[in-house]
């Protein structure tokens, strides 16, 4: 496998999914991510400081 080059959706940039990333998120089923590392962390500090508010 090799790295992938992804667009991220909220910042438009470009991130690397790297080819042991793949592997892991094949083995778990799991889609490829559509968002950067920083945009995906910066959401899950959302939905724990959030809560459940829209
Ligand atoms: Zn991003």
């Amino acid at each position: 496998m090799e790295d992938k080059k992804i667009k991220c959706i909220d910042c438009h940039k470009d991130f690397i999914f790297t080819a042991m990333e793949q592997q892991f998120y094949e083995e778990k089923g799991y889609e490829l991510p559509k968002r950067c590392k920083d945009c995906r962390s910066k959401r899950k500090a959302e939905k724990r400081s959030g809560g459940f508010r829209r």
